[in-house]
């Protein structure tokens, strides 16, 4: 019988999985159904951090195949009645999502529990009314398989995370949406933008990927062995318990604690009910020393690197001294990216200058060093060889655009653009680049034109099945238009 005390908290598992085995996930998996009640049935939908995935340059960036494997399995064998069982995501960095999915190793995982894949870059994006108080928008819109299921199994893996200092449970609803709606508000306000999305989402299960954790960064991860499964009904709750793990304080994880104060659940290890045979204190001696990474790029970016950063101040009250959610941190994305290539690629470079927020006062730029202005909220005026440069602001707040208002924001589009705007400044000190955000994709386009470094994107492992996968997402998108 259920102690008095812990009437009414919310229950989470942390249960200990030293390696990447299927049968074993699949047993921690039922075990955790039992003990929390869940019972998947009717349309059940199960979404992964799949973000990036290869092998080689991003392995340790998305939730692993063999998890997914233990987490299907276990639904198959729950005894209920699954109408339909699916995965799905939409892949970060305008990348196509099955080209992720393929690296990852889905496709057979999913063959052999008989689930389907929805890309959430190729389905139809739906209207959701949001009723909390505090919403930045009044409707937002997510891939319609999220909204038709019965029931939603929560997949992440457990990181760091430069811009939000950590992702699991809340933060994972990102790839709810598609590539028009998912760069909406994907700046200073990402962490309200978090806490919108958990509307979304219907009742369900919450397995997180500890096995192996990622530290620093989101896209190219250092790993950690954690060895741990959590699991729980509350992402909140789950989510304040994984900040424990990699000792965090729950209110310093801002979506997390905008989520809490919305109602979506608590923040407190109080109100939580720990289970599992893997102690917090145990993980937490094991976690000492995990790393972070949520500097300032004008810190981390510094002399005698090639590459160095000015950054003004910004526009939004909630984050004046700094944008987390945009462009600064897109920026050192983009340049872990070409690190993963090169890790020596700060110092062969060519000098480039990166200028975000409004900045006053001299660049005090190198004679050969190139100036790319980031962002529409970017603001600077001087002089450049001898000429007078203004770069004006016209920075506007999406809380206050209507979200159907959106970009494509597709990947060909955005790269022929970048490569188009790079060759025809090709003999200018300086470049502006549009946007609020800049994206990762952008970045990593505009710093090897101007850096004079290679283009990840023509990559010889990535360029022909990213295209392959890209010309197949146009045609099923155009097909779920009309049909989907
Ligand atoms: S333009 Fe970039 S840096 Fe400026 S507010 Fe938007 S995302 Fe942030």
């Amino acid at each position: 019988m259920e102690p008095a005390g812990y009437r009414g908290r919310h229950k989470v598992l942390i249960m200990k999985c030293p390696e990447y085995d299927p049968a074993a996930i699949s047993r921690i998996i039922r075990r955790g159904m039992d003990i929390l009640g869940a019972k998947p049935s009717g349309k059940v939908l199960a979404k992964p951090n799949a973000v990036l995935a290869h092998a080689d340059v991003f392995p340790h960036a998305f939730t692993r195949k063999e998890f997914l494997e233990g987490v299907l399995s276990a639904v198959r064998d729950c005894g209920t009645v699954i109408e339909e069982l699916a995965v799905g995501e939409r892949s970060g960095i305008t990348i196509p999502t099955r080209f992720s999915f393929r690296n990852a190793g889905y496709p057979e995982v999913l063959r052999k529990n008989r689930a389907r894949a929805y890309y959430f870059d190729e389905c139809r994006q739906v209207p959701l009314r949001l009723t909390k108080k505090g919403s930045l928008h009044k409707v937002i819109f997510v891939a319609k398989p999220v909204l038709d299921c019965d029931f939603f199994i929560n997949l992440p893996k457990l990181k760091a995370h430069p811009w939000t200092r950590m992702t699991a449970a809340l933060k994972n609803l990102i790839g709810i949406q598609d590539d028009r709606h998912r760069l909406i508000d994907h700046n200073s306000f990402l962490e309200h933008k978090i806490a919108d999305l958990q509307e979304a989402i219907p009742p369900g299960l919450i397995a997180v990927d500890a096995i192996i954790a990622g530290q620093k960064m989101m896209l190219t991860p250092t790993p950690f062995h954690i060895g741990a499964v959590v699991l729980g009904l509350n992402a909140c709750a789950v989510d304040t318990v994984c900040s424990h793990m990699i000792h965090l304080r729950s209110d310093d994880v801002v979506h997390l604690r905008l989520a809490s104060e919305r109602g979506h659940g608590p923040r407190r290890l109080e109100e939580i009910e720990l289970l599992g045979d893997y102690p917090l204190e145990e993980v937490r001696e094991k976690t000492k020393g995990f790393q972070f990474c949520m500097e300032r790029i004008d810190r981390y970016f510094t002399p005698p690197a090639n590459l160095s950063c000015t950054v003004g101040s910004f526009p939004e009250e909630c984050s004046r001294e700094y944008c987390w959610g945009g462009c600064p941190g897109a920026l050192q994305e983009a340049m872990h990216i070409f690190r993963g290539y090169d890790p020596d690629v700060d110092n062969k470079m060519k000098k480039v200058r990166f200028v975000v927020g409004n900045v006053r006062g001299p660049l005090d730029l190198q004679p050969d060093e190139r100036v790319l202005f980031a962002g529409d909220c970017t603001a600077w005026e001087g002089f450049l060889d001898g000429s007078k440069v203004t770069i004006q602001s016209t920075y506007k707040r999406n809380a206050e655009e209507e979200v159907t208002e959106t970009k494509s924001n597709d990947m060909l589009l955005k790269l022929t653009g970048a490569l188009w705007h790079c060759f025809r400044r090709r003999s200018s000190r300086f470049l502006h680049v549009k946007g609020c955000p800049v994206s990762v994709a952008q970045h990593v386009s505009y710093l090897s034109s101007l850096g004079k470094i290679g283009n990840p994107n023509f990559d010889r492992r990535m360029v022909l099945p990213v295209t392959l996968a890209y010309w197949q997402m146009r045609a099923h998108r155009l097909w779920n238009r009309f049909f989907g």
